[in-house]
């Protein structure tokens, strides 16, 4: 008569190393793949931190993905210790795994013990529906649009730069955008700075970009400060940020946020334009250039676009915006090689791209020294601003 089911688990747990869950936990990240074999709907509701999920049924075909190396160190569990132990004699015995054992109690008992237990994020459908076409690629796919979802960016600016960044990363799911505009809509500003509308004009524009956010994409939390950046409250609005996207439009603002940023360590996608031309760079304090090390001293007077109105093609900082946007998110999901020592020019006119190398000043006055030593006092401070702008008349 052959062996009741029962009978063959419990032969099968005598050939097996069964290990606590306590030595489990001793050893979490000390070169020990645990492996999750219960199904994704088990999995989804909570698991063991560091723990790669092969569910049992997948184990012959994945379990090479998960654990190449058939002589380390392999940990299985389940729900309460009985898969894991099948799964377990099947590595060994079928599949040449020399060092496989399993949890004894599972889940179950880890749970019971106390031990911390990790929550996959996981989208709802309407997110699935919505990110489907991230999800699909597989440089950003779910964790990818999870870290967006997670993410915090503040843009400085709801201008023209700021307006196509804005909506973009709001469509793409950042999940946290902080804008800084002291400024109210006016009818000049809708020649490019599209998140606003004709019937908005007057209203400040930090309620005008939320109104437009809000009606695309109800996942982003949108935090607003109606103040012009300055050195009294930069280091309490920025702290937090991951990403800062920078569309000043002066001087002043620009060293004082360099300053700022490589005190904190967070990196700046910034963009300026001017007529028919845009430039771009990341800043990434310590891993490249600062701002002051490519540009010690303000640029030539007359380049710059803060010393009075200047014209601009209404669709330049849509495209200069738009690049923006996508170093956020290369930067946010870690996908690609984000523009870090590096200065794009963009000629409209010509319809030309340049990349010119920027390089990290060894004697930068600010990115070259301990953050720690970067006093407030010096913080956006630079060569006569006054007299430069006087200068250009
Ligand atoms: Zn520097």
């Amino acid at each position: 008569m052959s062996p009741s089911g029962a009978e063959v688990i419990r032969q099968i747990k005598q050939q097996v190393e069964e290990v606590d869950p306590a030595e489990v936990s001793e050893h979490l990240g000390n070169g020990v793949t645990v492996i999750d074999v219960r199904e994704s709907e088990e999995w989804d509701r909570g698991h063991i931190p560091g723990a790669k999920h092969v569910p049992r049924g997948y184990l012959e075909s994945r379990i090479e993905g998960a654990a190449p190396n058939r002589d380390a160190r392999i940990v299985l569990y389940c729900a309460s210790g009985q898969r894991s132990a099948l799964a377990a004699h099947t590595l060994k015995d079928l599949l040449g795994y020399t060092n496989v054992a399993s949890m004894t109690g599972g889940i179950t008992l880890w749970k019971d013990r106390g031990y911390k237990v990790e929550l996959p994020r996981t989208l709802t459908p309407q997110q699935r529906d919505r990110y489907g076409r991230h999800l699909l690629l597989p440089e950003i796919g779910l964790e990818g649009q999870s870290k967006l979802l997670d993410s915090k960016v503040l843009l400085l600016g709801a201008g023209g730069l700021g307006s196509p960044t804005a909506l973009y990363l709001a469509a793409a799911g950042v999940g946290t955008l902080g804008i800084v505009d002291d400024d109210d809509v006016d009818v000049s500003n809708l020649q490019r700075q599209i998140i606003h509308t004709t019937d908005r004009i007057g209203t400040p524009k930090v309620d005008s970009a939320e109104a437009a956010i809000a009606a695309l994409n109800p996942d982003v939390k949108v935090v607003k400060y109606p103040v012009r950046l300055d050195a009294s409250n930069i280091m309490e609005i920025i702290e937090g940020y991951d990403v800062i996207v920078d569309g000043v439009d002066n001087f002043p603002t620009r060293y004082l946020l360099n300053d700022a940023t490589v005190r904190l360590g967070i990196p700046v996608v910034s963009a300026s334009i001017l007529g028919f031309d845009g430039q771009l760079s990341v800043f990434k304090p310590h891993d490249g250039p600062c701002y002051r090390c490519l540009y010690p001293v303000p640029p030539p007077a007359e380049l710059a676009p803060s010393c009075g109105a200047n014209g601009v093609l209404g669709v330049l900082p849509g495209t200069m915006g738009l690049l923006q946007a996508t170093e956020v998110v290369k930067l946010v999901t870690g996908a690609g090689e984000p523009l870090v020592g590096r200065l794009l020019l963009y000629e409209a006119l010509s319809a030309t791209f340049t990349e010119l190398k920027v390089r990290r000043d060894p004697d930068c006055p600010i990115c070259s020294r301990p953050v720690d030593e970067i006093t407030d006092e010096e913080m956006g401070v630079f060569p006569d601003y006054e007299a430069f702008c006087a200068a250009a008349g």
